[in-house]
């Protein structure tokens, strides 16, 4: 406390200074003790989670508007910070939603080991108590989440990630304490850190948000590396908004210094010149799930052969252009993002014309070409596999052009439903729709429902388990039924903004719903058994029936069948009226038209 004094007058001489000089002049030094953990370590090292809320705390005190908070807990007890910036201090949701300026959520360390987004923000906090970087509050709120996988961030060795430069003294752990990867866990939330961060996003409805990571793969000579979902993946207004306001920001950083490109996962991985896709992929990552609710994710990678210090000033960098480029238009967000989430709800009107939901995309075949600055290379046979190696040689780039493949196309469509029905005893399909923030009701009354109900069959289980879990994959029927629906059966209706996250949860062939993740697979079972002898004895009976013992001599042409005991069992136990028909049915029902009269809770 004794040091505060003097450092007040230096930090407003530099204040006045910066001020008559203008942002031309070479930036003021910053007082030692205002130097970020990182920068006091030459960035050798990166500040623990209590270094980090500590460093979090003491720029609080010079910035009021700031606002640190705990938005959950995670598995190992630490609970998981996030910092809101507000110029009017709107620190809720609903005060930060009701100003005319769009709301930007950046994610760090969801790979603890890749931590640069981290430092890139507390050098930016900081600067914002220094008193620079002001302009930016006037146009947006931010809400930074410092540390996303807490628990693996304290899992520091300089061993983490061998493919990295740094933080040469440590680095934090990919996935959660118990094996988790948040990344994959967007749309199902099974980690409770991930339940926290989506229940955090469902609150603010952030416009735009940023997942800061470090890859390795192919060696370039890019820092930076940047993808997010286009159209038709993402909806036209945001699409048309990042294509207006994105190469601003490219252009921005790459002027500030940092070489930037897009984010490059080779065709080839022995052959760069084959040329490499940006592709966003399934709902499980970040840059997925958020063009189901309507709003970008722009997935930041920077290379982890470049050194720390770089690699941070470049994230740095990238976000203080992003943030610029927002603030100057802040409105323009604000309504690309509002026209799409109308459009969404427009669709699941009840009298909205029919139109088809996507279930899934894939990489289009379309390609750009782009220039690639990679590292010369060579293959050579491997010490260690004896299989040829490509090796590259460091500082000797070789711009090669190649094909860029970026864009998605929709590769499975089906009709939308006007919305969802959910059998009531499935909490781990409740408590993930309330999770998303998606709008759900409960039957009041038995209803009677003419519905299209899903029956799958022939699953397929992964050999091993992935997250812990044990995928499938299965084939669907939908057929309409006339069904009774007990009271307390959800309905989740298709005019929210969000619905296309119902879709992927509960569609059970979107590649991440609930069942294609293992978490429904008791549908696959049979759940009560008949004795052979009394099936037998009822088998005696339906057989007198002409039309029955004509449909069994069918059956008992095709031979598989005929010399397949337990088929043949099946088939008279389904004829029964003991057969559950609940076995392979799916507990959600798609609602093709709104059935009138409804009673709600
Ligand atoms: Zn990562």
């Amino acid at each position: 406390m004794h040091r505060r004094t003097p450092s007040i007058l230096l930090l407003l001489a530099c204040t006045i200074l910066f001020r008559l000089a203008g942002p031309a002049a070479a930036e003021p030094p910053v007082p030692a003790e205002w130097l970020t953990p990182a920068e006091a370590a030459g960035f050798e090292a990166t500040p623990s989670y209590e270094e980090t809320l500590a460093f979090l705390r003491k720029v609080q005190t010079r910035l009021p508007e700031m606002e640190l908070g705990f938005y959950g807990t995670s598995a190992q007890g630490r609970p998981m910070p996030f910092v809101v910036l507000s110029k009017e201090k709107a620190f809720t949701p609903e005060q930060a939603l009701a100003l005319p300026k769009p709301i930007l959520m950046i994610q760090c360390g969801i790979h603890a080991g890749e931590i640069d987004g981290k430092d890139a923000m507390l050098l930016v906090l900081r600067d914002l108590a220094l008193g620079k970087h002001r302009e930016i509050l006037d146009g947006l709120t931010l809400v930074i989440v410092p540390i996303y996988n807490v628990d693996g961030h304290e899992r520091v060795s300089p061993y983490n990630r061998p493919n990295q430069d740094g933080p040469k003294r440590g680095m934090g752990f990919r996935t959660t304490a118990n094996g988790l990867d948040l990344n994959r866990d967007f749309l199902k939330v099974q980690a409770v850190e991930a339940r926290a961060l989506v229940s955090l996003i469902s609150a603010w409805r952030p416009h735009l948000h940023v997942d800061n990571h470090v890859t390795d793969g192919v060696d370039h000579d890019w820092v930076l590396t940047w993808t997010w979902a286009e159209a038709p993946q993402m909806a036209a207004p945001v699409d048309a908004w990042m294509r207006a306001h994105m190469p601003n920001v490219l252009a921005a950083t790459t002027a500030a210094g940092h070489r930037n490109g897009p984010y490059v996962d080779l065709e080839d991985r022995n052959d760069p010149t084959k040329g490499f896709s940006s592709w966003v992929g399934q709902p499980r990552y970040s840059s997925g799930y958020f063009p189901l609710r309507n709003r970008p994710s722009i997935l930041i990678e920077n290379h982890s052969y470049k050194p720390y210090r770089l690699r941070v000033m470049a994230n740095r960098d990238f976000l203080l252009s992003l943030f610029r480029e927002v603030a100057h238009d802040p409105a323009s967000l604000v309504q690309a993002v509002r026209a799409a989430e109308a459009a969404t709800v427009a669709l699941g009107k009840p009298d909205a014309p029919p139109s088809q939901v996507v279930l899934e995309y894939a990489p289009s075949p379309e390609t750009d070409p782009i220039r690639f600055p990679v590292y010369a290379f060579e293959t050579k046979p491997s010490l260690v596999t004896g299989a040829p190696l490509l090796r590259y040689k460091r500082g000797e780039v070789r711009e090669i052009e190649v094909p860029w493949q970026h864009k998605a196309a929709a590769v499975r469509t089906l009709p939308r439903p006007r919305g969802y029905f959910v059998l009531p005893g499935w909490p781990q399909i409740e408590e993930r729709l309330r999770i998303h923030g998606l709008r759900v009701q409960r039957l009041g009354a038995p209803a009677t429902v003419e519905v299209e109900a899903m029956r799958v069959a022939n699953p397929k289980f992964a050999e091993r388990t992935y997250q812990g879990l044990t995928q499938v994959t299965a084939s669907v029927e939908r057929h309409v039924e006339r069904r009774s629906l007990p009271a307390g059966t959800l309905w989740i209706p298709a005019d929210q903004p969000d619905f296309e996250v119902a879709v992927q949860l509960l569609e059970p062939d979107a590649p991440d719903s609930l069942l294609a993740w293992g978490l429904l697979s008791t549908v696959f079972e049979t759940r009560e058994y008949i004795e052979p002898r009394v099936l037998e004895e009822l088998a005696a009976e339906m057989i007198k029936d002409p039309a029955t013992a004509a449909a069994w001599q069918d059956a008992l042409e095709d031979e598989k069948f005929a010399a397949d005991p337990f088929r043949r069992f099946l088939w008279w136990y389904h004829r029964t009226p003991y057969w559950d028909e609940t076995a392979s049915l799916m507990p959600v029902f798609r609602a093709l038209t709104v059935p009138a009269g409804l009673t709600m809770q």
